[in-house]
């Protein structure tokens, strides 16, 4: 099956494409169905939102199936912030290098076992008639006190998963596409998709 993937964000759709590799899917680009210059507001007030508004916009745009992935970083010690603002928390002309000094500024103080956090991702499937599947993917961690390593994107050179001393950015693309929030989130819609694919049993 075909489908387009609602981002603009080349590292999520590698990220995409390397996960849904294994499965019976080919995630196209937005270049790649010929889709450009298009600004989908992202003004929801979750991830559900978000990533159904982006999976709507282009399914409507392309008349295929897409996939959207609204994802974002969430911080205890900040009541969860940044949450759906993660892409823009240093303003809109910001970047990943500012955001990240924002994050560290804003933590700093906080003592390594209150820097809890966790990365969340929500992917949502729309076909053509409307039909949407949405599943859900969590990675929890810690934040550090300075970025380390240079892989991945966002606020992976801060962020420490449970279970590992290594940031996302130090991990290989592997390993982080195997215990990532979108890997969970994309197993997630797997059983889904499985579960729609089964037989009905008939009474
Ligand atoms: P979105 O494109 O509106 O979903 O914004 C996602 C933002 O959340 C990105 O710009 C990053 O700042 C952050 N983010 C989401 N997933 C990741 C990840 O896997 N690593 C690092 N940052 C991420």
């Amino acid at each position: 099956m075909r489908i387009i993937a609602a981002t603009q964000n080349k590292h999520k759709i590698e990220e995409i494409q390397a996960i849904t590799r294994e499965f019976d899917m080919e995630v196209i680009s937005l270049a790649e169905a010929c889709i450009s210059g298009i600004e989908i507001v992202e003004n929801g007030k979750t991830f559900e939102e978000n990533s159904e508004k982006k999976a709507r916009e282009i399914m409507m745009l392309s008349g295929e199936i897409t996939i959207a992935d609204d994802s974002g970083l969430m911080v205890d010690a900040l009541g969860g912030a940044p949450g759906v603002l993660s892409a823009r928390f240093a303003g809109e002309d910001g970047n990943d290098a500012k955001n990240n000094e924002k994050l560290l500024r804003l933590l700093s103080g906080v003592k390594s076992e209150e820097r809890t956090a966790r990365f969340v991702s929500v992917i949502t499937l729309m076909y053509p008639n409307g039909k949407k599947i949405v599943a859900r993917g969590e990675c929890e961690g810690h934040i550090l006190y300075q970025e380390r390593g240079s892989n991945g994107f966002g606020y992976d050179p801060l962020f420490v998963p449970v279970g590992y001393d290594k940031t996302f950015a130090e991990l290989s693309a592997e390993e982080k596409n195997k215990i990532s929030h979108r890997a969970i989130a994309l197993q997630n819609l797997r059983k889904l998709l499985a579960e729609e694919r089964k037989p009905k049993k008939r009474d």
